[in-house]
């Protein structure tokens, strides 16, 4: 009930912010958090796929640092072993050395399998766009958190359409297909990103609109400032989550 109340308190708040486009009293993370109704849990099936012959090839299981940097633009503090990747705690993010602007790419990660903690402390990274706009990577394998913050959400702003989460260990997929935002000559803003993501197979995002850069608290400012192309961003947030066999199709 408590959280019906929360929920219902929190979608109020955000939907007079957003017609507002601001806020005028102070936010706090549970404010954007938004629980009910649970997402629905399907269950995936199908297998990791190989890079296409016209990907650039992101890492191979082997060498992170041809393609990656940490965000000081130095070597990748992350530990690569066994064909994969690992978040090493405190290391920070890492980032490709390459800009992107439209792109489909391709992302397979798992949680740990030992697993730590609840709600959004468990298995928690993230694929950033453009290194702005949060693909949610998180354990939500029979791990209850907010709808608009769990795996496969635009973090904070749009739920995942069903939650197809694999166990703990097993390896997960994200295919994401992403058009920047582009901006008038003027630097204001024209068209917003737009985001589709397929999860282990399993349309999550459906050509949703982004309404800004991704932010933990408060609501997304509505394109203030023009960008141009970014890199891909995965985010350290304490977890050793594991990522392998990353390609993107520049479109
Ligand atoms: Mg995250």
């Amino acid at each position: 009930m408590k959280q019906i109340l929360i929920s219902a308190v929190a979608v109020l708040a955000c939907a007079a912010c957003f017609a507002q486009g601001r806020t005028d009293f102070p936010m706090k993370p549970e404010m954007t958090e938004i629980w009910d109704p649970e997402v629905r849990v399907v269950t995936p099936g199908a297998t990791p796929m190989d890079a296409p012959s016209d990907a650039i090839v992101l890492f191979d299981g082997i060498n992170l640092s041809a393609e990656w940097t940490n965000d000081a633009g130095n070597e990748p503090g992350w530990k690569v072993a066994d064909g994969c990747a690992t978040v090493v705690k405190g290391t920070g993010v890492i980032k490709t050395k390459r800009q992107f602007n439209d792109f489909q790419l391709h992302i397979e990660w798992t949680s740990p399998i030992e697993v730590v903690g609840e709600s959004q402390g468990r298995g928690n990274s993230g694929v950033f766009l453009q290194g702005l706009y949060e693909v949610q990577v998180l354990d939500n394998y029979n791990n209850r958190t907010y709808r608009n913050g769990q795996a496969g959400s635009l973090y904070k702003q749009y739920a995942p359409l069903v939650n197809a989460c694999k166990a703990p260990g097993v390896w997960q997929v994200y295919d994401i297909i992403y058009t920047a935002p582009r901006f008038n000559p003027d630097g204001t803003f024209f068209t917003p990103p737009t985001v589709t993501v397929l999860h282990n197979g399993v349309l999550v995002q459906n050509h949703v609109a982004l309404r800004g850069p991704t932010e933990y608290i408060g609501v997304p400012e509505y394109f203030v400032k023009a960008h141009g192309a970014g890199p891909i961003v995965l985010q350290d947030h304490g977890n050793p989550v594991r990522y392998r066999n990353i390609w993107i199709r520049e479109l």
